[in-house]
C-alpha cells in the first residue's frame, strides 16, 4: 500500500472534523511520496509543551476547544513551509481552518516570492474526509496516544493488546487534553461554523474532492492515492 514515490506532489490539504482521519491519511500520504506533514495542531502542542511565546498565546484558546487566532497560525505556517523539505510538496493538517486563512494560503502560493510549491503546482489538491457525526464522537473519546513514540489507539476500533498500555514502549497511554468529552462538543462546533466556509471556498472554486471517510482506514488511503494520481495523470 505505500510503495514509495518521489514524484512531485505539491501542496495537499486535507479538510476535516476532529477524528475525521486526517492524522493517519496525512502519515500515509508522507510515507508515499515522501513529503512532510504540517500539522498546525501538533506544531501548536508542541509550543504548548516548550512553552514557546506562540505556545503561551495559544495555550487557553486550545484548552477551551476553540480556534487560535488566524495571524499566530499563518505566520506558523509561513515560516514551516519556508523549510527546504517542503519544495516537494507537504500535506497541510489542520489548515486552513477558516475561510480568512484559505484565502491566505492562495495568495502566499499565489505569490511569486514565494516559490516553494513551484514549479510542480501552484494551487493544493483538497479532500475532504467526510464522516458521521456519532461516529467522529466514538474515534475521539475513544483516542489515546503513547507518550514515549506518539502512537495513537481507539479504544473501540482498535484497542492495545494490554488495556491502558503502549504495545510498543510499554508507557501508560494518555488522553489528549482537548479530546476531552467536555472540549469535543465546542471543537465540534468550532469546526462546523467555522470551517464549512474553507470547504464551500474550495467548493465554488472547483477544487474540493470529497471521500467517503466512514470507510475502513485502508481503502479511504487507496481512494486518496488514486485521487493524487489522477491529479498528476
Ligand atoms: P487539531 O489537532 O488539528 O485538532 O488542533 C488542536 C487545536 O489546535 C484546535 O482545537 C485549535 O485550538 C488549534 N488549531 C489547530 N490548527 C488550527 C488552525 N489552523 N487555526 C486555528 N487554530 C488551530
Amino acid at each position: 500500500m505505500a510503495q514509495k514515490t518521489s514524484r512531485d506532489i505539491g501542496p495537499v490539504v486535507l479538510l476535516g472534523p476532529p477524528g475525521a482521519g486526517k492524522g493517519t491519511q496525512s502519515k500515509r500520504i508522507m510515507e508515499r511520496y515522501l513529503i512532510p506533514q504540517v500539522s498546525t495542531g501538533d506544531i501548536l502542542r508542541h509550543n504548548v509543551a516548550q512553552g514557546t511565546e506562540l505556545g503561551r498565546a495559544a495555550k487557553a484558546v486550545m484548552a477551551r476547544g476553540e480556534l487560535v487566532s488566524d495571524d499566530l497560525v499563518c505566520e506558523m505556517v509561513k515560516k514551516r513551509l519556508c523549510n527546504p523539505d517542503c519544495r516537494r510538496g507537504y500535506i497541510l493538517d489542520g489548515f486552513p481552518r477558516t475561510a480568512a486563512q484559505a484565502g491566505w494560503l492562495d495568495a502566499l502560493l499565489d505569490d511569486k516570492l514565494f516559490d516553494n510549491s513551484r514549479p510542480t503546482r501552484a494551487w493544493p489538491i483538497v479532500m475532504s474526509l467526510d464522516v458521521d457525526y456519532n461516529q467522529l464522537l466514538l474515534r475521539i473519546t475513544g483516542r489515546r496516544s503513547c507518550p514515549t513514540c506518539g502512537r495513537i489507539y481507539n479504544v473501540h476500533f482498535q484497542p492495545p493488546r494490554v488495556e491502558g498500555i503502549c504495545d510498543l514502549e510499554g508507557s501508560r497511554l494518555v488522553t489528549r487534553n482537548d479530546d476531552r468529552l467536555e472540549v469535543i462538543q465546542p471543537r465540534l462546533a468550532a469546526y462546523e461554523e467555522q470551517t464549512r466556509p474553507v470547504a464551500d471556498y474550495y467548493q465554488r472554486t472547483g477544487r474540493l474532492v470529497s471521500v467517503d471517510g466512514d470507510r475502513p482506514a485502508d481503502e479511504v488511503t487507496a481512494q486518496i492515492f488514486r485521487i493524487l494520481e489522477d491529479q498528476h495523470a
